[in-house]
């Protein structure tokens, strides 16, 4: 730390992603990304003309992704926000919504929800999750706070039924209740719809996991249009051309070609079922998810070795330390051939440990 860092982050615990290793080729299976490729118009966006244009700077309203983007979720250009990937307008939340009455989410989530609510002093209400790793609503009904709930929970993959965010929506009324919903897509229900029904609800979404484009940065966020303008106030008050001018044009190809995205979705459905029903086999439990990734416990072996074993023969999972989950790994679903990978080498490592 340098004598210059203003005290109010001396102490701030930064949120430590996923690994990126450079050094070899490792089965990916720990950041939640994609398998596939960006679709076939993406690649094709960026031609020599579009990165010469790359002198000027972006749109800073982004008009043509926003329209995109309400046309193909049946809204209004105003009820689209959209940002340096998703982290960002989570950041922008906690900045802006939630400093005076603070936030409430659940212990086991997302964490850089934490993270954010440290950044800016919001005093934050952490709710366990039950017994099986559920979100039990009633808990965070007429909460005082900001809700933020990820919808299928991460790292769990486990979904929260529409009607119980309603729910919570309807008896937090003077607060903005999150939705994050990174993963829907793989096969929970979105709550888009209620946008237009609830002036404190805000769906966060992104283009790093259904749609393939993690390195490309694209987050997007649903609501009335007074939280949009709050949004773009924070926005044009910190980096007014936060998406970049690649960005902007890919993510509108993105949804010109959705198909190929819903067929990828449901190829991952398949693979999760599969490796869901090869772990069980060989003595791992599986908590049922409807996300890009599956979190599973061995029923000898700690979540540790079996992390560090898999790295050793080069596949990457994710390993959390926290004590509640830590004989957990979260396995990100990536082609059938990734996890017939997994999958042996898992028999091999349970095999060696039995010895
Ligand atoms: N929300 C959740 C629940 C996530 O797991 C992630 C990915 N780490 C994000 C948001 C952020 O994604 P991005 O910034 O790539 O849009």
């Amino acid at each position: 730390m340098s004598r210059f860092l203003s005290s109010l982050y001396a102490s701030l615990e930064e949120y430590v992603p996923g690994e990126q290793p450079q050094d070899k080729k490792y089965v990916k299976l720990n950041t939640n990304e994609s398998p596939f490729p960006p679709s076939p118009g993406v690649i094709a966006a960026v031609t020599d003309e579009e990165v010469r244009k790359l002198c000027l700077y972006s749109d800073p309203e982004s008009k043509a992704l926003k329209q995109k983007l309400a046309e193909s979720y049946s809204l209004k250009s105003e009820n689209v926000f959209v940002a340096n990937g998703s982290d960002d307008i989570l950041n922008f939340a906690f900045m802006a919504f939630a400093r005076e009455n603070g936030a409430v989410f659940p212990d086991i989530s997302y964490g850089f929800y934490p993270v954010f609510a440290d950044l800016y002093n919001v005093d934050a209400k952490i709710i366990p999750l039950e017994e099986d790793f559920s979100i039990d609503y009633k808990k965070y009904l007429s909460s005082g706070r900001m809700v933020v709930i990820a919808n299928p929970n991460a790292p769990t993959g486990k979904v929260i039924a529409k009607s119980e965010i309603e729910e919570i929506i309807k008896t937090n009324s003077d607060n903005i209740v999150l939705i994050d919903e990174a993963y829907v897509d793989f096969g929970a229900e979105s709550v888009t719809d209620l946008v237009d029904k609830y002036d404190n609800l805000l769906v966060v979404g992104t283009f790093s996991k259904s749609r393939s484009m993690a390195g490309a940065r694209l987050g997007f966020a649903f609501a009335n249009t007074e939280i949009i303008k709050d949004l773009e106030k924070i926005k044009y008050s910190t980096n007014p051309y936060n998406i970049n001018r690649l960005t902007q044009l890919m993510g509108v190809k993105a949804l010109e070609e959705q198909e190929y995205y819903d067929k990828n979705c449901a190829i991952i459905a398949e693979n999760r079922e599969f490796t869901v029903s090869e772990l069980e086999k060989i003595g791992f439990t599986v908590i049922p998810s409807k996300a890009n990734f599956i979190f599973a416990k061995h029923s000898s072996l700690s979540g540790e070795k079996i992390y560090l074993k898999l790295k050793e023969k080069g596949v990457l999972i994710r390993h959390f330390t926290a004590e509640r989950i830590k004989d957990h790994n979260r396995i990100t679903i990536g082609t059938k051939e990734q996890m017939m990978i997994l999958i042996e080498k898992l028999i091999e490592i349970i095999g060696e440990e039995e010895k």
